[in-house]
């Protein structure tokens, strides 16, 4: 579901996922420098995903600013015998406007489910963040020809918590093939506007309003050097940058790339 027109009804975004990256003075330093390069609204919303304890920092640094954050997970209960985890309201009490949620690294390595995914969701959405939600397949399932239903399944998981027509969309979906997160390995642009372009289609099936109005963005491996050709693709509307957002200067030339594209659109 090709849109030529995306800039119409659709911002450029950039987020930048730190994982468990960093300690005080690497937050202020990065959260700072991207303030120093002079974000204005015409440019791209630029998100930061730093680990927990990170966030005080990056609050205190970007309050005020055009600069968006949110938390990298969270847990779906909003209080309680929890041990270890993270709510909602916590995440709103440090400035967060967005909450990451089913990164593969969360579904592989801890186990998330598509039903702990969309408990997720619901709990982000309650609290008042924007959830950006991970798909994507893994290299295996890509070859065995199983890239679409597997993409199906994670997106229909989350379509119950979908708003509804008429509305501003209440999440952002980022397409991430896992074989291409942190390996250098990248889509190419045509293969990702394809993904891009299904995805959208899928939600354009139960919702063809929202589908027009949502944020899809690619991520795995996106760097300066390829952003310009990722986001340029109808169906790209940003990027969500791993590795390279933790070098200030690599990922403002992604926001720049972002930029870029944004003003031709
Ligand atoms: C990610 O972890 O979300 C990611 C896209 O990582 P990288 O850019 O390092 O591939």
């Amino acid at each position: 579901m090709t849109n030529g027109r995306k800039g119409d009804v659709r911002p450029i975004m950039v987020a930048g996922n730190w994982k468990m990256n960093g300690l005080n003075a690497d937050a202020e330093h990065l959260t700072q420098a991207i303030l120093d390069a002079g974000l204005t609204p015409a440019s791209p919303e630029v998100v930061l995903f730093p680990p927990f304890t990170l966030l005080p920092m990056v609050h205190q640094v970007a309050k005020g600013s055009s600069l968006r954050w949110g938390g990298q997970n969270l847990f779906w209960e909003s209080h309680g015998a929890y041990t270890g985890e993270i709510s909602g309201a916590m995440l709103r009490d440090h400035g967060c406007r967005y909450v990451l949620i089913g990164h593969s690294e969360r579904r592989q390595i801890f186990q998330e489910t598509d039903e702990i995914v969309l408990k997720k969701v619901k709990a982000a959405l309650h609290s008042g963040l924007i959830p950006m939600v991970c798909i994507g397949e893994s290299e295996q399932e890509r070859l065995q020809g199983n890239t679409e239903e597997v993409l199906r399944r994670q997106v229909e998981a989350i379509l119950p918590a979908l708003g509804s027509a008429g509305q501003q969309a209440n999440m952002v979906l980022a397409y991430e093939p896992i074989w291409a997160i942190g390996t250098g390995k990248t889509a190419g642009p045509e293969q990702a506007q394809e993904v891009h372009a299904f995805v959208r289609g899928l939600i354009a099936a139960k919702n063809p309003d929202i589908a027009r109005k949502i944020l899809l963005l690619y991520g795995g491996s996106v760097k300066a050097n390829n952003a310009q050709s990722l986001f340029s693709q109808p169906d790209i509307d940003g990027g969500l940058v791993g590795g390279a957002s933790l070098q200030a200067a690599e990922f403002l030339q992604i926001c720049q790339a972002a930029h870029v594209v944004a003003r031709g659109l």
